[in-house]
Parts: structure tokens; sequence; C-alpha cells
């Protein structure tokens, strides 16, 4: 069954493909568990689609966020039908969406959060591991990966954790942010958001800083 999963998802353009069992998500903050979204839950399966180091080289960052759009929708797309497929086995699938609208937000520290943390979910399926820039590491694709899930009652053993990338001696993404918003284990989304992600003069949406991605020895695999 796995197997026939994870090549489902990897026929519809998934990347990378990953498994954890429920056991694998102790460390979720109450609340975002997979047991606070599905009570029944006994799997989790995460998805993700890598986007080229091509994107770091332009001189704007429009082209990076279409491409990220576009993932987000491709990954939508793979969950659903995986859940579709899921289903017809008999069991019970739940997509998390891959650009999650926030059900909580701190609005006084700008701090948001999903449903799941789908980098963390990522992490305890066996993808990669998290770095010092809060992204998931993983050996093929680095640090150019976004990620979608789906959560099942069906019950299926976990892939093997990744090992740590991030070396000790490294701490080029914390240096490089203009925001001094990362400190090696979790980011300040407060100041991060001041320049990440703003409006164009038109009145669009960009993300304008991705620098502690693009520094990151780990972009350019
Ligand atoms: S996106 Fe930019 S501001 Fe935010 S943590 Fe990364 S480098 Fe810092
Ligand atoms: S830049 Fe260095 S410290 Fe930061 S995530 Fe990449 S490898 Fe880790």
């Amino acid at each position: 069954m796995i197997n026939k999963i994870k090549n489902l998802t990897y026929s519809l353009g998934a990347d990378v493909c990953g498994i954890g069992s429920i056991d694998r998500f102790k460390e979720a903050p109450k609340g975002f568990h997979p047991l606070d979204i599905y009570s029944e839950a006994k799997s989790v399966v995460s998805i993700g689609k890598h986007f080229s180091a091509s994107l770091f080289d332009a001189n704007t960052k429009a082209p990076y966020t279409f491409v990220k759009n576009k993932i987000v929708q491709l990954l939508d797309d793979i969950s659903i039908n995986l859940t579709f497929y899921i289903e017809s086995q008999g069991y019970k699938a739940i997509p998390i969406p891959a650009d999650e609208p926030y059900e909580y937000w701190d609005s006084e520290n700008k701090h948001g959060r999903g449903i799941l943390s789908l980098k963390h979910a990522a992490e305890a399926c066996g993808i990669g591991c998290i770095g010092k820039n809060t992204l998931l590491i993983n050996e093929k694709y680095g640090n150019r990966l976004y990620f979608g899930a789906v959560i099942t009652n069906m019950e299926l053993t976990s892939d093997t954790l990744a090992r740590n990338l991030c070396t000790e001696s490294c701490n080029i993404c914390l240096k490089s942010c203009p925001q001094s918003a990362l400190d090696g284990i979790t980011i300040d989304q407060k100041k991060c958001r001041q320049v990440c992600a703003t409006s164009t003069p038109g009145g669009g949406f960009i993300y304008s800083c991705n620098t502690c991605r693009e520094v990151c020895p780990f972009s350019k695999i």
C-alpha cells in the first residue's frame, strides 16, 4: 500500500513523499497536532515539490512568487487526488492545504500558524531536517521544497528519519537575515513579515525576501 501511495503522488508530480505514523508527532504544539485535525488519525503522508535554483538568479522576486503559487496549486491537487485514492481503499483521508489559512493569529506579534506545520510534518515523515533558517533541508532538493500533506486513519509504516544537515559552524542564514529574525531555532515572524511579503506599486503581492533560503548552501544542490 505504501508503494501505491508514493507512486500515485509521484505520477501526479510530487518530487518527494514520506510517511510518518502518529507517534512521530509527539512534539507538535497543542492544537496543531494531526489528532487535533482528525481524531482517528494514524498516519500522515507528506508530499513535496521542488523549485529550480535558477529562480535565485533572477533580479526580481516575481518569478519566485509565481512559481511558489503554482506549486501550491499542484500540491493541493495531489493531496486531493491522494485523498480520493485512500478513500477508495476504505479509509478516511483529510487533505491539508499547502498554503494554509492561519486559524491561529497573534496580531500583536504578527505570528500565524496553519492547522499543521507542513515542514515539521515533512521532517516527521523522513523527508529532511529543519535547518537553522527554519526551512526543511532535503538531501536531493536542499531547501527548495514546498509541502502538502494528507492525514489518514490508515496505519502505515514510517519512513526512516533524515539526518541533520546543518553544520555546527555554519550561521550564514542567521548573519544574512536583514531583520535579524532568526536565532537558529525559531523565526521572529513579526520582524520577518516587515520585509518578506509586500505589495507591489500596482497592488500585486510579491515575496520580497527569501534571503535565508537563497544564501544557504543547500539552496544550490
Ligand atoms: S525571509 Fe528574509 S526577513 Fe524573513 S527570516 Fe528569511 S532572511 Fe530574514
Ligand atoms: S545557511 Fe547554514 S546554518 Fe543556515 S540553514 Fe543553511 S546550512 Fe544551516
